[in-house]
């Protein structure tokens, strides 16, 4: 079995893939980060569970693959 892991793109914070919260490390950041495109007010209430959102999250991962984590601490 495989773990794999990827930084909060809320707060950079490392996300295992098995946490229910993947790719965000708390409800909170998820909704933060949702927040920062549906500004409108507009709340999804319901999970997410779309193939095609996985399918994305999956492009980002390696996207990011360039972007090495090299912060100071
Ligand atoms: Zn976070």
């Amino acid at each position: 079995m495989t773990t794999k892991a990827l930084f909060c793109p809320t707060c950079r914070k490392v996300v295992l893939a098995t946490d229910p919260d993947f790719p965000f490390c708390s409800d909170r950041c998820r909704i933060l980060d949702l927040g920062a495109w549906a500004s409108g007010g507009y709340i999804i209430s319901s999970p997410i569970h779309d193939p095609d959102l996985l399918d994305e999250l999956e492009g980002l991962k390696n996207r990011d693959r360039r972007d090495t984590n090299d912060s100071d601490g």
